[in-house]
């Protein structure tokens, strides 16, 4: 048997974390076994569902490299195959026409209500043995057995059982002719011989409707493993929360998707205390066994830990590539400075995203229009006002233009001044980069260039001059 999986999103908002847990689960399942994995778009309720949705979802999963066997199918070009299947289970008696208004279905609820009870269709139109009503409104109803248990073995929760008889006759088609979900998903897996169905837990209640109109349509019935929810911090599930972040945020956010996949997949999944999963680890390892039933809660520090742990550890040419897509996007010109290659050598330990080392390191390919200024008021100050006329002299006077000769020009200028190194590095390094915060500063003078670093020291030597004097 070919292990047939799928992701089934509906195109109605962000693609978040918990959908595309989904999505991977799915996906190393299917890997891990040879199998296919497919895409459906869920977009039958066309009022809901948008095209914007679709790209961000077929993006998402471009860029984290959860690629994708067959589709992307689309419900709503399924219409037709959904509408001849319950033309079929209307001829066979497996469904039935309701022409129950909706305020006899209302008041026939709130009557059950009334009396404590759960509120279900009483089934007034199940036997009404193919009457024809002209003009009148009607929905499509599944004719659920009235008895007995549907049973499930859920690969994460164990078995799952419910009574028939706490289910209702499921609407199948509404009274404006469209399908409803639960059924073109029970098509849909039926058409593309899903194997395994792995989704969020808030399915559950759907999977023995499922099961049952799967039965009575003679289909084999999938193997289900529903996921837990993720958390926020507070407690929250994140597929509830407005701002819950797409997916794609995190690459504009400097993220790797090696890391995000990684931070994910241990979202819930894990391997003893391991850690750290390369991609054919993770298609080796993958099993459903080990997925936990409580929920997640999401970590934003791990995916960080994490982050700084691949752009340390992956191939230097590829995270090369990936920091000049960043640079690019501010509209920095690296032409204009040292290879991008030294900067991730400087900042591979100091910062955990992209987002960051360009926010860290943009000094080296633009001159910054202004010095901070708390750093300029505590460092660009009359009394070091000699000091950096010194330093410009030396390092003009340099006769190599080397890391270890800047460094020399340091010591020997806090010596002459009686100030300590540091000291003089920080007056260079808001000099030098506008801030306080750099990699030791004899390497940056080196990286920047000669000509630029003398035009930066310059610029503050005036602005104390026009500051001060
Ligand atoms: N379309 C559903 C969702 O986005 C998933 C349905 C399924 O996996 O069966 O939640
Ligand atoms: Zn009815």
């Amino acid at each position: 048997m070919t292990v047939i999986t799928r992701f089934a999103p509906s195109p109605t908002g962000n693609l978040h974390i918990g959908s595309i847990r989904t999505a991977l689960y799915s996906w190393l399942f299917a890997r891990h076994y040879n199998g296919k994995f497919l895409l459906r778009i869920e977009d039958s309720d066309v009022e809901r569902s948008t095209l914007e949705s679709v790209q961000s979802i077929l993006s998402g999963l471009k860029w984290l490299g959860l690629n994708w066997d067959k589709g992307p199918y689309f419900q709503s070009e399924r219409l037709d195959r959904y509408k001849n299947v319950i033309r079929l289970m209307l001829n066979e008696g497996k469904a039935y026409k309701c022409y129950c208004s909706f305020e006899k279905i209302k008041k026939e609820r709130e009557f059950q209500i009334s009396k404590n009870k759960k509120p279900r269709y009483s089934g007034t139109c199940r036997n009404l043995k193919n009457e024809i009503r002209f003009n009148q409104d009607y929905v499509v109803r599944f004719k659920n057995p009235l008895s007995g248990k549907v049973i499930f073995s859920d690969q994460i929760r164990g078995r799952i059982s419910f009574d028939n008889s706490e289910l209702d006759d499921l609407i199948i088609q509404r009274s404006n002719g469209m399908p409803t979900y639960n059924f073109c998903v029970v098509v849909d897996d039926l058409d593309m011989n899903v194997t395994h169905v792995i989704r969020g837990e808030d399915h559950i209640n759907n999977t023995p409707r499922q099961i049952n109109i799967l039965k009575s349509l003679e289909a084999n019935i999938p193997i289900y493993a529903h996921v837990s929810m993720i958390l926020d911090e507070t407690g929250k599930k994140i597929s509830k929360r407005k701002d819950s972040m797409n997916i794609i945020e995190y690459r504009e956010n400097g993220f790797l998707p090696e890391a995000l996949l990684n931070y994910i997949l241990r979202l819930g999944w894990s391997y003893g205390d391991k850690e750290i999963f390369d991609l054919v680890e993770m298609k080796k390892l993958f099993n459903l066994k080990f997925i936990s039933k409580s929920p997640s809660i999401i970590n934003e520090k791990k995916l960080l830990w994490l982050n700084r742990h691949y752009i340390n550890n992956l191939p230097f040419h590829y995270v090369s590539e990936c920091l000049k897509f960043y640079f690019k996007k501010r509209n920095i010109d690296i032409k204009n400075g040292p290879n991008v290659e030294c900067i991730i050598e400087l900042f591979k330990n100091r910062c955990y995203t992209f987002q960051q080392i360009v926010d860290s390191s943009h000094y080296f390919y633009k001159d910054f229009s202004y010095f901070d200024k708390i750093a300029a008021h505590k460092y660009l100050v009359c009394h070091n006002f000699l000091v950096l006329k010194e330093l410009y002299k030396k390092i003009f006077f340099l006769y190599l233009w080397e890391t270890k000769g800047l460094s020399k020009v340091i010591d020997k200028i806090s010596i002459k001044f009686k100030m300590k190194k540091k000291e003089i590095s920080m007056i260079l390094r808001v000099s030098v980069t506008g801030n306080v915060h750099s990699p030791g500063i004899s390497t940056v003078m080196y990286l920047i260039g000669r000509e630029k670093t003398l035009i930066r020291i310059n610029k503050a030597i005036n602005y104390i001059k026009n500051v001060n004097f």
